[in-house]
């Protein structure tokens, strides 16, 4: 039997470089694409070109085969603080929006076989999150499209790019709407860090009796989803019959406060919290996984605190490190 081949672009990003882990130890061989290497670790891609995926040409020359699987993961992206602000709407848009056109024509002049294409549960209207107890993530609630960011509108536009390209060049495509994915080596410091990494280091970093700062009332709520459990449900998407767009998430929904608590109790570390004005998003977002268990049979095994715990370790072991 031939060895399967898989394209991972964003493969030196958090959740890119986890996938080609994941996808070497299933014996395929992997080509990651990037500007960067992975940050915290070495890349496990027997191939990785470094290069701008928005030039065309360089898409065309990384696309040099039929490979099997094809992700698409890369993204001008961060957390609250890099796409909530305002300051970087036009580069998210551009950057973002580039690369997808680049790269799905130049997976269909090769012929490409099967496109995977993560997509985030920003792009679902901000007037179905205002109650933070009860917010609306199903799928078919996506229209009448109101995301609250450029971010937001950028997958949404090219969610529907990438199912146009399945509908009219035969490309089969997947698309996932990710709902914050956490884990060991993810961003957790620099400005596009995410609300575990960043409460994380904040808890991390503060002296005994100290307290930390939380942007807005920290009464907002997110539910987030470990690393290992968002690459297992891509590779299932991807194999699967059934083109999404679907979440993929947890539902285990908690304030931004509770969160806090949460990671306080792991570190074993009780601290003040201030709650101060900073960018937020929308007030309630959870992932509604009835239609992923629907059609792939498939939910998240484990439990919040069981992936904040490596979490914390490895965060805590950074900052050891940098201060050494
Ligand atoms: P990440 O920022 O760690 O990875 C994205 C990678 O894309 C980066 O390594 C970056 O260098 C690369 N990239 C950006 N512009 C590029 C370009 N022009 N050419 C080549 N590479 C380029 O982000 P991530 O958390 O790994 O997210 C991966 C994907 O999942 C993104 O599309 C993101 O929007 C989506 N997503 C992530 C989350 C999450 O919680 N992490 C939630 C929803 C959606």
């Amino acid at each position: 039997m031939s060895t399967k081949t898989a394209l991972v672009c964003g493969a030196g990003g958090f959740i890119g470089s986890h996938l080609v882990r994941r996808l070497k130890q299933e014996g395929f061989w992997v080509r990651g694409v990037d500007l960067k290497f992975p940050e915290f670790s070495e890349t496990a891609a027997d191939d990785f070109v470094i290069g701008d995926l928005r030039d065309f040409d360089f898409c065309r020359a990384v696309i040099d085969r039929r490979f099997d699987e094809v992700y698409q993961l890369a993204a001008d992206m961060g957390g609250a603080g890099y796409i909530f602000i305002g300051e970087n709407d036009a580069d998210i848009m551009h950057n973002s929006a580039t690369i997808n056109l680049n790269l799905l024509e130049a997976a269909r002049r090769r012929a490409a076989r099967r496109i995977f294409y993560s997509s985030s549960a920003c792009m679902y209207p901000a007037h179905n999150q205002e109650d933070p107890d009860n917010p609306n993530c199903a799928e078919e609630s996506a229209y009448p499209a109101a995301p609250d960011s450029e971010y937001g509108w950028e997958k949404l536009f090219s969610e529907r790019l990438f199912l146009a390209y399945q509908r009219n060049h035969g490309i089969a495509v997947r698309v996932a709407r990710y709902h914050n994915i956490f884990g060991p080596e993810g961003t957790w410091t620099g400005g596009k860090e995410k609300a575990p990494a960043a409460l994380c280091r904040k808890i991390a970093a503060a002296p005994a009796g100290g307290a930390i700062e939380i942007w807005g009332d920290g009464q907002q709520t997110r539910s987030f989803l470990y690393i290992d459990e968002c690459v297992e449900g891509t590779l299932r998407l991807m194999r699967s019959d059934f083109s999404g767009p679907v979440n993929i998430g947890s539902q285990e929904m908690v304030s931004i406060n509770g969160l806090a608590e949460m990671i306080m109790g792991i570190a074993e570390k009780p601290l003040g919290i201030n709650n101060i004005p900073g960018p937020t998003g929308v007030r309630g977002r959870n992932s509604d996984n009835r239609l992923i268990r629907e059609k792939l049979g498939w939910a998240p095994q484990r439990s919040l605190a069981e992936g904040l715990a490596p979490t914390y370790r490895w965060i805590e072991r950074q900052l050891l490190r940098n201060a050494a």
